[in-house]
């Protein structure tokens, strides 16, 4: 019997401090009870003890100097967590909210997500509590070629390819790959969601995004549904979420919302999304200029609701995703969603909604789609660029794109087939915990005790 309460005392103790991460582990051991208790092999090697303790973690010094002058410091992180499926990937995320215990969150969810692909996949990532906004494009090149320094000795095709994240995008992926390229004189697969002009794979900017969309569309499809028709609602304005507006639009469905960090934005009509790529991508402006040229329009400044109560959440539509960050979507906006209807939530961010949300969800038969099944599209697609790289070749997008369409599908029914297997059909939590758990589990157990 997994003993979930023991572990998570034993991590408090270990690992204080780290709520973020001991939410994720809690989710992750409580859905491997029914695993554990048909198979003791899991117990008797320890795999929980190991999986938890990071193989590595590097925890650095970034220093850079600003545009006046000053020597400004900042953390950098990279958690190397688990290689037993190849080498550890993970993205790197800039935000002034990142410490040690996102880090670990974020990596160790990374593991389950990159195993669930199918791909030779090991799980880790990084980050500093850097922000990019608000800094000059050359402060943004001097701290990512500072954070570099730290970190290029550490990284490499085979051993860890960092990507981005949040506030790491093709810019700062730019500034990275050529602080590593220089420093490493190697110029080869070490980052992904580097341009496509220098080594980077077609698809892979859209890859989250599209991927969430192309899983979701396999949940509907067990209730004999699909988007046609269906009034959407996203939150954030970030990569993540610009896509999934788009493959929203592109396949007949009307998202009506989406949101950064100064607020929500709803148009009923349904969103113009170039003009929103336009705004947040090309012109990197808040999201308010959209009422420029959409007076009908409405825009409600994060300062006008409760902290972590995101308006929405209230409004009224079938599908929902939340793409913007952690613990984004609680459990009165569940229930806000449950008494409006919804037929699905899928998750763009990582960790987005909370554990009461997720079983109120789950509870009420709303379709749930985790988020280290149904945003695995963009790591998929990292693993694609990686093999671009290794064999100096770049495919065209409609390959791609049905690769990551194949992957997405057989990601959906990987989960599937384990919620049968263990009992609960269509509880993909559990279902995409078991599959992931136990591929990079028996990986430990057959490399033996390391
Ligand atoms: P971006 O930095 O591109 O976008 C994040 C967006 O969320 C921004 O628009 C930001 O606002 C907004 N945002 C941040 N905090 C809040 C908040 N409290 N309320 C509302 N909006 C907020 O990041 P990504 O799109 O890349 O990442 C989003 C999520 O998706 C993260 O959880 C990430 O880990 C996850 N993810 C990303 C993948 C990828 O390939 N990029 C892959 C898998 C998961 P503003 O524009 O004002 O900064």
């Amino acid at each position: 019997m997994l003993n979930v309460d023991e572990h998570l005392a034993r991590l408090r103790r270990s690992s204080p401090g780290q709520d973020e991460f001991y939410q994720a582990v809690e989710e992750v051991l409580t859905s491997l009870q029914p695993l554990f208790e048909s198979d003791p092999r899991y117990l008797r090697e320890s795999v929980i003890e190991r999986l938890i303790e990071p193989e590595k973690q590097l925890i650095f010094r970034v220093a850079w100097q600003d545009d006046e002058g000053r020597v400004r410091v900042n953390k950098g992180y990279r958690v190397q967590f688990n290689s037993a499926l190849g080498p550890y990937k993970g993205g790197l995320r800039f935000h002034p909210t990142v410490n040690g215990g996102v880090i670990k969150f974020l990596g160790f969810e990374q593991i389950f997500k990159n195993a669930l692909t199918g791909l030779p996949l090991g799980g880790g990532k990084g980050g500093s509590d850097f922000d990019p906004k608000g800094h000059s494009r050359s402060e943004i090149m001097r701290f990512c070629q500072a954070f570099m320094t730290a970190l290029y000795d550490h990284i490499g095709p085979t051993t860890d390819v960092p990507a981005g994240d949040i506030g790491v995008g093709g810019r700062e992926i730019g500034f990275l790959y050529g602080q590593y390229r220089r420093l490493s004189g190697r110029f080869d697969g070490a980052m992904t969601g580097k341009s496509f002009a220098w080594g980077g794979s077609l698809v892979r900017p859209e890859a989250t995004g599209y991927g969430l969309v192309y899983f979701t569309e396999k949940m509907l499809a067990e209730r004999n549904d699909a988007f046609a028709g269906k009034t959407c609602l996203v939150s954030g304005a970030g990569n993540v979420a610009l896509h999934t507006l788009e493959k929203l639009v592109e396949l007949g469905a009307r998202p009506i919302t989406c949101s950064d960090s100064t607020g929500a934005l709803i148009h009923e009509k349904g969103l113009d999304v170039a003009l929103l790529k336009t705004i947040k991508e090309e012109r990197r402006e808040r999201l308010d200029r959209y009422l420029d040229t959409h007076t009908d329009a409405v825009f409600i400044p994060m300062a006008d609701y409760e902290p972590g109560r995101s308006p929405v959440w209230a409004c009224s539509g079938e599908v929902a995703f939340p793409c913007a960050t952690q613990n984004e979507l609680g459990l009165e906006d569940a229930r806000a969603l449950i008494a409006n209807g919804v037929l699905a939530v899928s998750e763009g961010a990582n960790m987005p909604c909370t554990a009461d949300a997720v079983d109120e969800l789950l509870h009420a038969g709303v379709l749930y789609g985790p988020g280290k099944a149904a945003n695995a599209g963009g790591v998929a697609v990292s693993q694609l660029e990686m093999q671009q790289n290794a064999a100096m070749a770049s495919w065209a997008a409609d390959k791609v794109d049905e690769r990551l369409r194949l992957i997405m599908r057989d990601i959906h029914q990987r989960a599937c087939d384990a919620s049968k297997e263990f009992g609960e059909p269509g509880n993909l939590m559990l279902g995409a915990n078991i599959a992931g758990f136990r591929r990079v589990a028996n990986a430990m157990i057959e490399q033996g005790v390391f």
